[in-house]
C-alpha cells in the first residue's frame, strides 16, 4: 500500500454574477472525478471552492440591477450551491468569499507578505474624475483608441485589441458621470512578483509533467516574458480590506482574495472538523495539491498564486498539479452573454439526470480541445451508451425472472483479472488527468460483461443447467458490483443504486463481492431513456 497522502484539490470559485453554465460544469467536473477517487484509494482529500464575491462584474451588474453588490453575491451564491449539489459535486467545503472568516486570514496573509517585503507601496500617476471625487478603474473609462480611433473602455480596445496605457486614459471620459479624466498621483501596493522568477521557473520546470499542455504554454509563455510585479490594491468600496493604515479607501484586488481561500476553505473545514489544516499545505506531509478551472484562469494558480504562497515564507507546498480545461460550445458556438446560449446549468439537470450530464461531459467534455455539446449527442450518451449498454447489464442480471435471491455461483477467474486489470487502467488514466480515457476504460468493462453474458446465454443455461447459470449470474453480478466502485468518480447516484442492490459498502478502490444471499428486490433502472 502506498503512503497515505493528503490532497487539496481546489475548484474554481464562479463570480457571483451570473448563473454556471454547462461549460463551467464541464470543466469543474474533472475536480469531483479526482476527489471521488482519491477518498476511495483511502488518502486525506479536502476538496474545496466557493462563490467569489468581489470583483467589478459583481458591483457592476449591481448598479445595472439597482441592488448592493452584497444582494447580488447572496443571490448567485445561492445559485451555484443549488446547482453544484444537484450535480452532485462531493466538496468538503463550498463557501465564499464574503465571510468573516475569510477575511480575517485573507487579511493576515496580507500582512505577512507586507512584513516580509513582498507587497510594497508605489505611487504612480492614474485616471481621476474630479466630478466623481475618485480614481477610476480601466473598465470606467472611455478612451478613443490612439491606434485605431474606435471608442473604447480602456482596458482594452474593442476593435484593434490594443491594451491602453496610463497615459491614453488622460483626458478620457467618465463612464458614471461623462466627466473628463485627468490623471493624478495615486498609491498603491504591489505584489513582488518579479522576485519569485527563479523559484517558479524551478517548481513549474519539476512538476508539469501532467499538466495539460495548455497549462504548460501558457505558463512558459509567462515565465519567459519575465514576472511583472502587479497592483495588489484598487479604489473599491466592496472587497476584503487592507490591513495597513492609510489604505482604508482601498480593497484587495479580486484575484488575491480569491486564490487564497483555497486556504481559508481548507482552514476553516479542518477547524469544524478537529484537523490540522497544516498537513495540507505545509511542506513534508506527503502532500499533492491540484487546482481544477478553465483555460483563463492557469497563470493565477501556476504563478500568481504559488508566489503568494512563497511571499508568506512558512513552508507551504506549492500547487503541484494544474488541471485546466478547454472550452465547451454549445451548437458550435463560444459560449457568450450576447449570444445567450449559455444555458444555465441548473436547467439541464432538472431535466436530465445528474449522472448522465456528467459522464457525458466527462467523456465528451473539452478536455485537450474545445469540445461541443448539443442534445442529441446527449442523447446518443444516454441512451446509446448508459441505457443500453450500463442500464441493460444491471437489468438483465439483477432481474432474471423468477430469480429474487442473488444464487451462489463461482466466479470465473479470468472475469476477475479482467475487474483486476481495469481497475489499475482506470486509476493509472485519472492520476494522468485522461478522464475520458478513464471513462472509456470504465465502459468497455461494460462492454465486456455484457459480451459475457451473451456468450453464456443464461436463458438456456437456466433450463439446461442450473450451475452453470449461477455462476454466470453470480460472476455477472461481481462485475456490477465492482462498476460500483469504477464509476463512482463519474457516476454517484447509478453507483449508489448498485450499492444499495447488492448489499455494499462504502465505495473503495479494490476488488470486491456482493454480499452474499442478498434479496434482489426494488431494481429499478438505473437511466431512463431520453426521447
Ligand atoms: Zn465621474
Ligand atoms: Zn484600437
Amino acid at each position: 500500500m502506498d503512503k497515505i497522502k493528503n490532497i487539496v484539490i481546489g475548484g474554481a470559485w464562479p463570480y457571483a454574477n451570473s448563473d454556471l453554465h454547462l461549460g463551467h460544469i464541464a470543466g469543474l467536473i474533472s475536480g469531483d472525478v479526482l476527489a471521488r477517487y482519491h477518498r476511495q484509494r483511502g488518502n486525506n482529500v479536502v476538496y474545496v471552492s466557493g462563490t467569489d464575491c468581489h470583483g467589478t462584474p459583481i458591483t457592476e451588474r449591481a448598479k445595472k440591477e439597482k441592488k448592493t453588490p452584497k444582494e447580488i453575491a447572496e443571490y448567485y451564491d445561492n445559485r451555484d450551491r443549488e446547482t453544484l449539489k444537484k450535480f452532485n459535486f462531493s466538496y468538503d467545503l463550498y463557501t465564499n468569499t464574503d465571510t468573516d472568516f475569510h477575511r480575517k486570514e485573507t487579511m493576515n496573509m496580507f500582512k505577512k507578505m507586507y512584513e516580509n517585503g513582498y507587497i510594497y507601496e508605489k505611487i504612480e500617476p492614474q485616471a481621476y474624475c474630479e466630478h466623481c471625487h475618485k480614481f477610476l478603474s480601466d473598465r470606467e473609462i472611455k478612451i478613443v483608441c490612439p491606434k485605431c480611433g474606435t471608442e473604447t473602455k480602456a482596458d482594452q480596445c474593442d476593435g484593434c485589441q490594443y491594451v491602453p496605457t496610463v497615459e491614453d486614459t488622460k483626458d478620457g471620459i467618465c463612464l458614471e458621470c461623462g466627466s473628463k479624466t485627468v490623471l493624478r498621483d495615486n498609491k498603491n501596493l504591489y505584489l513582488a512578483l518579479s522576485k519569485f522568477q527563479k523559484e517558479i521557473e524551478e517548481h513549474t520546470k519539476k512538476s508539469n509533467t501532467i499538466w495539460r499542455i495548455n497549462a504548460k504554454n501558457e505558463t512558459d509563455k509567462y515565465l519567459k516574458q519575465g514576472l511583472v510585479d502587479r497592483a495588489v490594491t484598487r479604489d473599491l468600496d466592496w472587497g476584503v480590506d487592507i490591513p495597513l493604515p492609510n489604505y482604508e479607501d482601498k480593497k484587495m484586488y479580486v484575484w488575491i482574495d480569491a486564490v487564497l481561500g483555497y486556504v481559508t476553505a481548507t482552514k476553516k473545514w479542518c477547524e469544524d472538523h478537529n484537523k490540522n489544516w497544516e498537513e495540507y499545505w505545509k511542506e513534508g506531509n506527503n502532500n499533492l495539491i491540484y487546482m481544477v478551472h478553465g483555460k483563463d484562469n492557469i497563470v493565477f494558480h501556476s504563478i500568481i498564486f504559488n508566489a503568494l504562497l512563497l511571499a508568506m515564507k512558512e513552508d507551504y507546498h506549492l500547487v503541484d498539479v494544474i488541471v485546466s480545461s478547454e472550452y465547451l460550445n454549445i451548437n458550435d458556438e463560444k459560449i457568450s452573454k450576447s449570444k445567450g446560449n449559455g444555458i444555465p446549468a441548473i436547467e439541464l439537470v432538472d431535466k436530465y439526470q445528474s449522472d448522465s450530464l456528467r459522464f457525458h461531459l466527462i467523456n465528451n467534455g473539452p478536455e485537450k480541445k474545445d469540445s461541443n455539446f448539443t442534445i442529441d449527442s446527449l442523447i446518443a450518451t444516454n441512451n446509446g451508451e448508459l441505457l443500453n449498454k450500463f442500464g441493460n447489464l444491471v437489468n438483465r442480471t439483477l432481474k432474471f425472472k423468477g430469480i429474487d435471491e442473488l444464487p451462489k455461483g463461482i466466479l470465473d477467474e479470468q472475469v476477475k483479472s479482467k475487474i483486476e486489470e481495469t481497475y489499475d487502467k482506470v486509476a493509472d488514466a485519472i492520476e494522468h488527468l485522461e478522464f475520458k480515457e478513464a471513462s472509456d476504460i470504465a465502459m468497455q468493462l461494460v462492454e465486456y460483461a455484457n459480451k459475457y453474458y451473451d456468450d453464456k446465454q443464461p436463458w438456456v443455461q437456466k433450463k439446461e443447467n442450473i450451475e452453470d447459470f449461477n455462476n454466470t449470474i453470480y460472476t455477472c453480478s461481481v462485475i456490477i458490483a465492482n462498476l460500483a466502485n469504477i464509476f463512482e468518480p463519474f457516476m454517484p447516484d447509478a453507483s449508489s443504486k448498485i450499492r444499495v442492490y447488492l448489499g455494499l459498502n462504502e465505495p473503495n478502490w479494490e476488488f470486491i463481492k456482493p454480499k452474499e444471499n442478498i434479496k434482489l428486490e426494488n431494481i429499478e433502472p438505473l437511466f431512463t431513456r431520453i426521447d
